[in-house]
């Protein structure tokens, strides 16, 4: 019985060396084959732990490196805000001014909701709302040029014949009879035959002959204002015609009350005579 609780080996090194043989005691084989397992055991969950290890390490590495990524874009995207930001204040300003300048009836209203200083914080929302205000008031301040811009071309401005003044707007004598007459307009004198044009946007409400004045054209402006060509040798324009300024509407003769050929330019406001030299000079240099 006692031979059964022992276990013999036997080892042969070469095929023909002398056999080896070692006698090992049940428990000796069982201590080692225990050993071998936990051994075994041991260094599959080290090996686990170090590639968990490995893994953590790795995605920390990645998760770091994405943060500063994120960083950076973050820090870029702040910065373009923070440009926007200082373009949309200069807008601003340039906006307000223009609101002074174009008359604007109360320019503080339509940027309150901006508020001085512009838009606080910088979120992608304030410049959103900034950026949506501006645009409301550059819309009423084009309204406004825009109707300046009307009101101006509808304005008599320049000369409507290129000569000298020889006779101006007032009390003269009269040039047939000698005796006082109201002038209720400017003489040009030019040559003969010379364009006559419009001296503002408007409608030809008269063209033909007319009086004293020969062949005259009338034009309507609006806002009250009306001109006058007389004397012309050929009429150019038909009533109804919408002209703009510089269009020509006749050449210049010595019809009508005429003693040489010139163009007798009346400006007119609610049908009352002004001395044309006060318009002459608007909108040039
Ligand atoms: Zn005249």
């Amino acid at each position: 019985m006692q031979e059964k609780r022992f276990y013999t080996f036997v080892f042969a090194p070469t095929a023909s060396s002398r056999f080896r043989q070692i006698n090992l005691h049940y428990r000796t084989i069982y201590l080692i084959l225990g050993l071998a397992v936990v051994g075994m055991i041991t260094v599959s969950v080290g090996a686990y732990q170090l590639t968990r290890h490995a893994i953590l390490v790795a995605k920390f590495n990645l998760m770091q490196m994405q943060n500063r990524r994120l960083r950076d874009e973050n820090h870029e995207v702040k910065n373009n805000l923070d440009r926007i930001q200082g373009r949309i204040a200069v807008i601003e300003t340039t906006s307000r001014k223009l609101a002074e300048v174009s008359g604007l009836s109360r320019p503080g209203d339509v940027s309150s909701n901006i508020g001085a200083g512009g838009p606080a914080g910088g979120h992608p929302d304030d410049l959103e709302q900034a950026t949506a205000a501006l645009e409301r008031e550059l819309r009423q301040i084009k309204d406004v040029v825009d109707r300046n811009q009307m009101k101006l071309s509808s304005t008599p401005s320049g000369w409507p014949v290129r000569g000298y003044v020889s006779d101006g707007f007032g009390t003269r004598s009269d040039p047939f009879s000698g005796g006082a007459e109201v002038h209720a307009g400017l003489d040009i004198a030019t040559t003969f035959g010379t364009a006559i044009e419009a001296t503002a946007d408007g409608i030809v409400i008269f063209a033909g002959s007319h009086a004293g004045y020969g062949n005259v054209v009338v034009i309507d402006h609006g806002y009250g204002v009306t001109t006058r060509y007389g004397h012309m040798s050929r009429i150019d324009a038909k009533v109804g015609d919408r002209v703009t300024r510089g269009r020509q509407i006749g050449a210049v003769g010595s019809t009508g009350r005429s003693t040489g050929p010139h163009c007798h330019y009346e400006v007119r406001i609610h049908d009352r005579p002004v001395n044309p030299l006060n318009y002459i000079s608007i909108g040039r240099s």
